[in-house]
């Protein structure tokens, strides 16, 4: 299975990333983690990295690519991911999908969360009063979810040009969203690796 999780921040991707990586076997790829661990690194990029997260902007390209890469390619060699948080942006999307086409891998689904603004800030401000992250404050909050608007909103256009969009309501328990995502990725006809020799993707590889 490779799939991606398309979701404003408070709509339970990383919640729903990790079930879905168990339900099905494979690394869940999460983006925001993997830049959280790069910025606890006393690296200068590090440092770069912590500033974006702290500030609610995105992390550029490069250094997205460069810490997300190895990740992607190594589970694509066995066998799939759930990416949670990447791609973000057109210029990831493409990226992204450039890396598929060398690897020889389609992605199957990109599964769309969506909540109202006021249930996403109500839920990320219940998560910081519990000792949550930095980036948790009003002011950041409103900051991310409209550059979810602006920089992630046009790749749920791109995802559904290409008919592997799933879009899914998130106002609602964690377990309902798990089960209507399972039985809307049972219609979906998945891509396996063997389905896709080398040179002959589609073009909604990753
Ligand atoms: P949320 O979706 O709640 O913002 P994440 O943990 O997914 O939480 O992301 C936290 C922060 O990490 C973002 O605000 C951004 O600074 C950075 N980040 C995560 N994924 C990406 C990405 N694909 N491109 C650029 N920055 C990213």
């Amino acid at each position: 299975m490779r799939l991606l999780l398309l979701a404003p921040p408070g709509a339970g991707k990383g919640t729903q990333g990790e079930r879905l990586a168990r339900r099905f076997g494979v690394p869940h790829i999460a983006a925001g983690d993997l830049l959280r661990a790069e910025a606890r690194g006393a690296t200068p990029r590090g440092r770069q990295v912590a500033a974006y997260q702290e500030r609610g902007d995105l992390v550029p390209d490069e250094i997205v690519f460069d810490v997300l890469t190895p990740a992607v390619v190594e589970a694509a060699a066995r066998g799939g991911y759930i990416l949670d948080g990447f791609p973000r942006t057109l210029p990831q999307a493409t990226g992204a999908a450039e890396v598929g086409v060398r690897l020889g891998v389609t992605l199957d689904a990109a599964v769309y969360l969506s909540a109202p603004d006021t249930v996403l800030t109500r839920r990320l401000l219940a998560r910081a009063s519990q000792g949550g992250r930095t980036d948790d404050t009003a002011d950041v909050i409103r900051h991310r979810l409209q550059l979810f608007a602006r920089a992630t909103g046009p790749l749920v256009a791109y995802y559904q040009k290409r008919g592997i969009l799933v879009a899914v309501g998130a106002d609602q328990p964690p377990e309902s969203v798990t089960a209507e995502i399972l039985a809307r990725l049972s219609d979906v006809p998945l891509a396996t690796a063997s389905d896709v020799p080398p040179g002959r993707e589609g073009p909604a590889a990753p």
